[in-house]
């Protein structure tokens, strides 16, 4: 057995996978608000009423929002929690009094859909999350890469390529630079690019649906960004080659992606053709769980 534990800002979720990656038991609390103390004892609290259920200790996986930075082991980026500034890895694993393993949430998501998701076939996957920030993992051969600055999968904070002059500087990111992907293919960045264009305020699922209905704003704002994501994830077909790439996040549910985006990126990534398969997830809400499950591929899912 392996269990997952996702740390969102508003709910803590576990779930208990069995072998075969079926959940058997999922249960969820409250995120205790600005209280570390309290955020760590109800973890423990989740981990110990699941184990109690299965009647035994297992392998335990951590999704987590932000990351341990690798110069200080402590956590930086992470939104709505107190976890800032903490060595959240330590604690926890002082805490639980087992080994632990962590993960970002999109490397959650990207781990999960090549365990047993939508890219299993796949020696190399690429999971992209497009919502309200625009992130990605990579996992090869069903083990997460990571790297020294664990950054690998970061795309979100590389520039548009082939950007056209409309397209120059770009809109401005919170990282501090302008032309970010994120600023782009992100939800609020398509949102923005929408009302530059035609002066109307929607979310980008009602952009997309507007587009399906054949309006022909909505289609040429969708055009746009059907055009740049294809940009953008042919430099991650030129760089790591995936067999198959996953769109999470909200902007992953729109169904046209999947269509037109193959159709471009041909003129894009540096071969003659493109045989990388585009894919919608199959885990949606539960990938953060499950990929953390996941952290743990041993055969025996690393039992105590
Ligand atoms: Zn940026």
């Amino acid at each position: 057995m392996r269990i997952g534990i996702d740390i969102g800002g508003t709910k803590i979720e576990a779930a208990a996978l069995d072998r075969d990656g079926a959940i058997r038991i999922r249960r969820r609390r409250a995120t205790p608000p600005r209280d570390y103390a309290a955020l760590l004892a109800a973890i423990k609290d989740l981990l110990e009423e699941v184990e109690a259920k299965l009647g035994g200790r297992a392998s335990v996986g951590i999704a987590m929002p932000g990351s341990l930075s690798p110069a200080t082991g402590l956590v930086k980026n992470a939104n709505s929690t107190c976890l800032n500034g903490r060595p959240f890895d330590r604690d926890l694993i002082a805490a639980l009094g087992r080994p632990l393993r962590f993960a970002n949430d999109a490397n959650c998501f990207a781990l999960s859909e090549a365990s047993d998701g939508a890219a299993q076939d796949a020696a190399v996957a690429f999971g992209a999350i497009l919502g309200t920030g625009v992130g990605g993992g990579v996992v090869v051969r069903r083990q997460l890469l990571t790297g020294p600055n664990l950054i690998a999968g970061e795309w979100g904070h590389s520039p548009l390529p082939w950007p056209g002059d409309d397209e120059r500087p770009g809109p401005a990111c919170y990282c501090g630079k302008r032309g970010c992907l994120e600023t782009f293919l992100s939800g609020p960045g398509l949102s923005l690019d929408h009302r530059s264009a035609t002066g109307e305020e929607a979310e980008p699922a009602a952009i997309a649906a507007k587009a399906a209905a054949g309006d022909p704003n909505a289609t040429r704002t969708i055009a746009r960004y059907v055009d740049r994501l294809a940009r953008g994830l042919a430099t991650v077909i030129n760089l790591i080659d995936p067999e198959v790439i996953v769109l999470g996040g909200g902007l992953g549910q729109i169904a046209e992606l999947y269509r037109a985006v193959p159709q471009r990126w041909g003129a894009y990534v540096f071969s003659d053709r493109v045989a990388t398969k585009l894919r919608p997830p199959r885990w949606g809400d539960s990938s953060g769980v499950r990929g953390a499950a996941w952290l743990w591929p041993e055969e025996d899912g690393g039992a105590l």
